[in-house]
Parts: C-alpha cells; sequence; structure tokens
C-alpha cells in the first residue's frame, strides 16, 4: 500500500518497469528504523555512504596509478563517482531503481583498502589464518561494523538490498541472478575502467595511441566520429566518451528487448537473467582488457610500484601485528573482541596511500633508526 506521506513511493510506482526493485519492498535494516518522509530507503543509504568516513577516504586510494605518478588521473573516488553516473544513466534508461543502483555504486569499492589490488594480496596472504581478506567482505564490515554514525547500533545500518551488492558481486556463479540493479552496477564498472583506464594510460605515456589502434574496440569507437580531432589530447578525450557511450548504447539495446516479458524483480532473479553487452562487443572488449593487462597493468613502473607498496604493507602489518600496543586504542579493542592479525588487517585496510606510507616511515623505518642507535 502507498501512503501519500512517501512521495518517493509515488513517484517510483509511475516510473519504474515491472522487473525493477520497488523500494517498498525492500526486507528493511538489521536495526528498524521508520520509513522516511520524503527519502525512500535507498536514498537514505546512499546518504549515510556518501557521508561515511570510509567513503571520503577514497579519494586517498589508488585506482590504478598513484599519487606519485601525477595528480590528475582517477583515483577510487572519482572511478567510484564515474561508476555511479554511467549506473544511474542505464538505469534510468531501463526504467529500473536509480535510487538503489546509486547506493551500491557509492559502496562498489568502498573496501579497497590503500595501494588496491597489491594492497588486498598482501592483506589477504598476511590474514589467511583469519580467513584471508577481499575488498568485499571488508565492505560489509565496515558498513555493519566498523562505521560509527549512530549511538544506538554499529555501522551505518543500511538497506539489506544495498549491503547485498558486495556479497552477490562475490558469487558470480549462483544459479540466481543478484537484482537487475546490482548487475547494472557491475556492468558500469566495467565500462567505466576500461575506458579511463586507456585514457589515464595514453596521458601519463604508458600506452601510445598506435598501440591502441590494434585494438578493435578502439578503431570501432574512434570510427564513430564524423573525422577525428587533429590534436591528440583531443583525441584522446573523444576516445574515451565513445568507448563509453558506444558500451552503453550497446548494452541498453541489446538487454532491453530481454526484459521485456518480466514482470518482477523477483522474476528476473529466478530466470538467472544475466544483463550482457552483445557478444560482438563483449569479444572485442575481452581482447581490450586483456591488452590492457599486458600494456598498462603490468607496466614496469606499475610493477615497481606495487613491489615497493606490498614490501612496505607486509613490514608494517608483522610490526602492528607483533606489537598491537602500536595499534590506536579503538584497534585494540577490535584485537580483544576479534583477534589481534583481524583488527591490524582492519587498520591498514581503512588507511589511505599516503596515511599507510607515512605509518610505515614512522613506524618501521624511523623504528628501525632508533633500534640502530641503540647498537
Ligand atoms: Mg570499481
Amino acid at each position: 500500500m502507498i501512503d501519500d506521506r512517501w512521495e518517493w513511493a509515488e513517484r517510483e510506482s509511475k516510473l519504474l518497469a515491472p522487473y525493477a526493485f520497488s523500494s517498498l519492498a525492500t526486507r528493511g535494516r538489521v536495526h528498524p528504523e521508520p520509513l522516511h518522509p520524503y527519502r525512500g530507503p535507498f536514498t537514505r543509504d546512499r546518504d549515510r555512504i556518501l557521508h561515511s568516513s570510509a567513503f571520503r577516504r577514497l579519494s586517498g586510494k589508488m585506482q590504478v596509478f598513484t599519487g606519485d605518478m601525477g595528480l590528475y588521473h582517477r583515483t577510487r573516488l572519482t572511478h567510484t563517482q564515474e561508476v555511479a553516473s554511467i549506473a544511474r544513466t542505464l538505469g534510468r534508461s531501463l526504467r529500473l531503481n536509480e535510487d538503489l543502483i546509486e547506493a551500491m555504486a557509492l559502496l562498489h569499492d568502498i573496501g579497497h583498502p590503500p595501494f588496491g589490488h597489491c594492497g588486498e594480496d598482501v592483506l589477504d596472504e598476511q590474514m589467511r589464518e583469519v580467513g584471508g581478506f577481499s575488498h568485499n567482505a571488508f565492505a560489509l564490515a565496515l558498513v555493519q561494523q566498523l562505521e560509527r554514525r549512530y549511538p544506538d547500533f554499529p555501522g551505518l545500518n543500511l538497506s539489506l538490498e544495498t549491503v547485498d551488492g558486495p556479497t552477490q558481486r562475490a558469487d558470480k556463479h549462483s544459479p540466481q541472478a543478484p537484482l537487475l540493479e546490482a548487475q547494472v552496477v557491475d556492468a558500469a564498472d566495467s565500462m567505466t575502467y576500461d575506458a579511463h583506464d586507456v585514457d589515464d594510460a595514453w596521458k601519463l605515456g604508458l600506452l601510445d595511441e598506435s598501440a591502441l589502434a590494434t585494438q578493435r574496440l578502439v578503431r570501432r569507437a574512434l570510427e564513430r566520429g564524423a573525422r577525428p580531432p587533429q590534436r591528440e589530447a583531443d583525441r584522446r578525450r573523444f576516445l574515451v566518451h565513445s568507448l563509453i557511450d558506444l558500451q552503453v548504447a550497446d548494452f541498453l539495446q541489446h538487454n532491453r528487448p530481454r526484459m521485456e516479458s518480466i514482470r518482477s524483480a523477483q522474476e528476473a532473479m529466478d530466470r538467472n537473467l544475466r544483463l550482457e553487452l552483445s557478444p560482438e562487443i563483449e569479444v572485442e572488449k575481452k581482447l581490450l582488457e586483456r591488452f590492457l593487462f599486458e600494456q598498462v597493468y603490468r607496466h614496469p613502473k606499475l610493477i615497481a610500484m606495487r613491489n615497493r607498496a606490498t614490501d612496505r604493507l607486509r613490514q608494517l602489518f608483522l610490526l602492528l601485528e607483533n606489537g598491537p600496543e602500536r595499534l590506536p586504542v579503538r584497534f585494540q579493542k577490535l584485537a580483544q573482541e576479534h583477534s589481534v592479525t583481524w583488527a591490524v588487517g582492519a587498520y591498514l585496510a581503512g588507511m589511505t596511500d599516503q596515511f599507510c606510507d607515512d605509518q610505515y616511515l614512522r613506524m618501521v623505518e624511523m623504528g628501525r633508526r632508533q633500534a640502530e642507535d641503540w647498537e
């Protein structure tokens, strides 16, 4: 039943497709709260995520390239904002629940530790005995436990559907598809990083235009212009928006007919409806990703950065694990509740790249120098 005090429910009833997830169907929150008059449950989730410490720290966490490689490329925060923007475009066009999409998009990378995937590998290796580390699991720990915004309960107390996002992403082989809203966020994530990694890598000089032109998806994107821009920087910008537009258009065109007969969000899940790009574009996209993997993610400059970050993070982990009294008081308490290893992992995972480097210098390098002085 739609209560006329809830203007968001009224709006959804007019705008959403039958297969969209209606905010009124939410399973609610772990700690029950009354519905809000002018913000739907997922709009509130979006605001809670936006105001969290972990979200703000995304500005200091690397996506692919670190701060010492320049200041103008993507961080995990700007990546997240690009994902949210593209996901909302997809969601609006498909008449899905945009509020849920936005909340899931802002949440999707919140559990990443400093130094991206190499940071994740170090924490996973050091935390083996307590079940390892994954950014999806850590995202849950952040929003359910570690964030402190309310006096009555820990965490952000998000709606269960928003919290499901990270769990479902980790389970790609379930016989039941995730909500269409969650799938749109995943698709937008992939479209976004392919396009912006091309942009940043070209701009940073890790890739040149002739190498990129070997890629069919790149040629296809460039050919969409009436004539290629004269200046290289303009061609780079044109390529990025053309790559995004090409994938968005293909995704919408390919999936719209596949969704037409679906009468509810539950039916889409039960029928295991997986949203995807057309087979032709998917093949070209996979080739581009393999190319980026070889040419960019394994570029000597990035490997050197990762080796340095891996080494520092591992040393910092071991130092704190062997001397947990160095942890902030809050994490010492967590060490008592969970384990020292878990608390050290949670402390390090929350750090920005710069804070992590600073702590390494202060605790490991300066500590070592002091020790040498005593000898
Ligand atoms: Mg992402």
